[in-house]
């Protein structure tokens, strides 16, 4: 099979006249796990929503596996896992029953009591879905999703609210779906565990896209090297010895920064730099940014030029 798992284009959709979702474009390939993160109500429900065919949207196109998910509905449902944000269920059945009630709808389901296990319910067998505690019940909003072998998972915030044993099950799970050619894409909240999990990162804000890259290439682009040394050092001279996109500047006097892709060339063209004008550089740090200064820098409307491009037209992470 070719082509991405999802193509979404100038996705547009409003409730009451608010757009919560404003032109998004958006590429999940497939085989891999892909995180689409942005700060509450940038639309990433919505957008999930129409990809799984739970919604329509007002404009754009959207393909998932290759079909478009109101039209090809029935096509693609037993393809597809969903695990919507938990909410609206209220039964008496217990985990097992509910897993085998979903399991019968597909053709080559997982075994339900094995599912149990791995998700770390066999304390909750005996309970009743309405009795079980919140963390319960997002774990079996996962292996609901799951149960039906999909080719494509959306998890929606699926660790939410878990403790950190069953958030790593989790993990260990989701990770154990890529290895066997699932497809993930799910939102969360937590930028450590997009960090750890995810192949692709997509930040999403106010609905659309603001950057797309994997982990490492979104905390690489901004990256600082900063050292003390006397004031009034020639940085324009350090900048034309650094390898292109990466700069220095002196922000306050005596305090140097270099920023943008950090690499051993840029860490010797510094100190070959120093070691020429003879002096000694110090406290000489280089500070890789976590996802999660990404984000916050992304989506916190204080944009500084660390590589990244402000929000506009989508940016990927590699190479800008
Ligand atoms: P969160 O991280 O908080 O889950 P989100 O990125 O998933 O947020 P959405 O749930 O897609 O965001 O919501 C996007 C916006 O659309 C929000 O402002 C929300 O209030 C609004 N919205 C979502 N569903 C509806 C609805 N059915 N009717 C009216 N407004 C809605």
């Amino acid at each position: 099979m070719s082509g991405p798992a999802i193509a979404i284009a100038g996705l547009r959709k409003s409730y009451g006249g608010r757009a919560a979702v404003d032109g998004l474009d958006l590429t999940v390939e497939r085989g891999a796990i892909t995180a689409v993160l942005g700060p509450n109500g940038a639309g990433k429900t919505t957008t999930l929503e129409i990809c799984a065919g739970l919604r329509t949207a007002d404009a754009g196109s959207v393909q998932v596996l290759g079909l478009d998910p109101r039209r090809d509905r029935a096509a693609l449902m037993p393809r597809l896992g969903v695990m919507l944000q938990a909410g609206g269920i209220y039964s008496g059945a217990k985990p097992v029953e509910m897993l085998r009630h979903v399991a019968a709808l597909h053709a080559n389901p997982l075994d339900p009591e094995e599912l149990v296990e791995l998700l770390g319910l066999d304390g909750a067998r005996r309970t009743t879905y309405r009795r079980m505690s919140g963390g319960e019940k997002q774990l079996l909003a996962l292996g609901l999703a799951l149960v039906g072998r999909p080719e494509l998972a959306f998890l929606d915030e699926p660790t939410a609210g878990l403790d950190p044993h069953a958030r790593r099950r989790t993990w260990d799970l989701i990770s154990g779906l890529r290895d066997v050619g699932v497809t993930v894409v799910l939102t969360t909240h937590l930028m450590d565990e997009a960090e750890s999990l995810a192949d692709h990162v997509h930040i999403v804000d106010k609905g659309r896209l603001i950057v797309s890259g994997t982990p490492d290439e979104l905390t690489r682009a901004g990256n600082a090297l900063t050292f003390s040394a006397p004031p009034g050092l020639p940085v324009s001279t350090l900048t034309g010895a650094l390898p292109e996109g990466t700069e220095a500047s002196e922000p306050t006097p005596g305090h140097y920064l270099v920023s943008g892709p950090m690499d051993p060339t840029t860490l010797a063209a510094v100190t070959s730099w120093c070691a020429d004008l003879g002096v000694m550089p110090d406290g000489l740090s280089v500070e890789r940014r976590s996802l999660e200064d990404v984000f916050l820098e992304l989506t916190g409307r204080k944009l500084t030029n660390w590589g990244l491009s402000a929000p506009g037209p989508a940016q990927t992470g590699s190479g800008t």
